[in-house]
């Protein structure tokens, strides 16, 4: 990687962008057709004016971008967090569009975001906005066009909010609008734990690559949200062995394991997962470089970086949230030989069962959980094994097959369609 400063290392579009070119450099891809992936095809910024509860009026900052509809409609989530940028929104409107190719399903990609800290929002000032926000996007989104879902500080009840609204305008009940709803209005069965199962599928399938075995695999999760808790517990109930948790305040360790459901309780009751009486009390970010057979970092962008790649112990880093690893990190992971599941494979799962989502809408016909998991874990399985036979035709690690497989299809399509201009 060239010389970066950190505010370049840091910057997750410009992170996608150097991973796609050494993808496109690797596919020989025609120049044309480097050109129209680099870019989104779509980007919309909003202005949300809000009542808020104390009768003063906020106006907030709101992205939709579209990446690609080569192959289907936009997909991606909605996320709500201060810290919502442009160019992080870019960046991961295009991770959706590589994401939804590696698995194979018949999606581009989009994201949409607000800068907005919903922690400090009541349910109704956040309804208000969402449901504006969904207004000001009424042309653009819709079963065939672009499909939102949950991600950071967004859930189900946001789901509904822009089900509903986008509902009113159109004067008919359109379920597949959105993915990631309650199950009594249109989701499906799995979704919830759809992201951290796909990932138990992942670790079980490089387990099996490494000659590995589940008895006294030891694994730290970073993140205890939707992704986190939910592979923590799914790989727990597998046997595998959590022995640290990662949060925003604080962290968790315990050689012996960590019960999740009691942990998860804990959590609930008291709002963090400090103070929880059967794990050792530690720092956070020392917890990402204890010796582990896997580390999941489930939480955010930009942790694993040209500051801690090189005391990382793990043998397998398995990444559940988008872009946790920077380029100048990939390096470094590399030289120290850790496996990794990247991205925009391992936490495919999600988006896989948010497609099984929109296919039940639009028959009107919903599966059982079982179904639904199968399905999802015959995709997780093949789309790990088309990739790791991608590195190993051409030479790459993991992350750059996983380009160089999705960049692929998505160039097909596109060639395959022809350029209206
Ligand atoms: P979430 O909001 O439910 O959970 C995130 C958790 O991480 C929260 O508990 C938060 O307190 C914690 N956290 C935030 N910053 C942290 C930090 N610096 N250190 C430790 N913990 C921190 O969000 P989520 O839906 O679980 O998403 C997590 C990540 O996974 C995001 O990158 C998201 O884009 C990605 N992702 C989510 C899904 C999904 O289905 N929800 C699918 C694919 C990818």
């Amino acid at each position: 990687m060239p010389n970066l400063t950190l505010e370049q290392e840091m910057n997750p579009w410009l992170a996608q962008e150097a991973r796609f070119d050494i993808a496109a450099q690797k596919l020989n891809l025609d120049p044309g057709i480097t050109k129209v992936l680099r870019l989104p095809v779509r980007e919309i910024t909003v202005y949300i004016p809000v009542g808020m509860d104390d009768g003063s009026i906020e106006v907030f900052t709101g992205y939709r971008v579209q990446h690609s509809i080569a192959r289907g409609p936009g997909k991606g989530g909605v996320r709500y967090s201060p810290s919502v940028s442009l160019d992080e929104v870019r960046a991961l409107a295009s991770w959706m569009t590589w994401k939804c190719a590696v698995v194979n399903i018949p999606f581009g990609g989009a994201k949409g975001g607000i800068v907005c800290d919903p922690g400090k929002m009541s349910q109704a000032e956040l309804e208000r906005m969402t449901r504006r926000y969904t207004a000001e996007l009424m042309e653009f989104i819709g079963p065939e066009k672009d499909v939102p879902a949950p991600d950071m500080g967004t859930g189900e009840q946001t789901m509904a909010w822009i089900m509903d609204t986008y509902s009113m305008h159109t004067r008919q009940t359109c379920t597949a609008v959105v993915t990631g709803k309650p199950v009594n209005l249109g989701g499906s069965r799995g979704r919830r734990e759809a992201t951290g199962r796909g990932i138990s599928v992942v670790c079980d399938e490089a387990l099996k690559h490494l000659g590995l075995s589940i008895d006294n695999c030891r694994v730290i999760v970073q993140g205890f949200g939707n992704v986190g808790s939910n592979a923590a517990r799914i790989l727990a109930a597998k046997g595998y062995r959590i022995v640290g948790i990662a949060e925003y305040d604080g962290g968790l360790y315990n050689a012996n394991g960590i019960d999740i459901s009691a942990l998860a309780e804990h959590r609930k009751q008291a709002g963090t997962v400090n103070g929880f009486r059967d794990a050792e009390a530690t720092d956070k970010d020392e917890l990402l470089t204890r010796a582990c057979e896997i580390l999941i970092p489930a939480a955010t962008e930009n942790v694993i970086t040209s500051r801690n790649a090189d005391r990382l112990r793990c043998r397998i880093l398995c990444e559940g949230a988008n872009g946790p690893t920077t380029t100048v990190a990939d390096d470094i992971l590399a030289d120290k030989h850790i496996f990794v599941i990247p991205d925009i494979l391992a936490n495919a799962g999600g988006v896989t069962t948010s497609y099984f989502e929109w296919v039940q809408d639009r028959m009107g016909y919903f599966w059982t959980e079982d179904e639904v998991n199968q399905r999802l874990d015959r995709i997780m399985t093949d789309s790990f094994r088309d990739v790791l036979a991608y590195a190993k035709t051409h030479g790459v690690h993991n992350r750059i097959a996983a380009y160089m497989l999705a960049v692929d299809r998505v160039a097909y399509t596109t060639r395959q369609r022809g350029m209206y201009a």
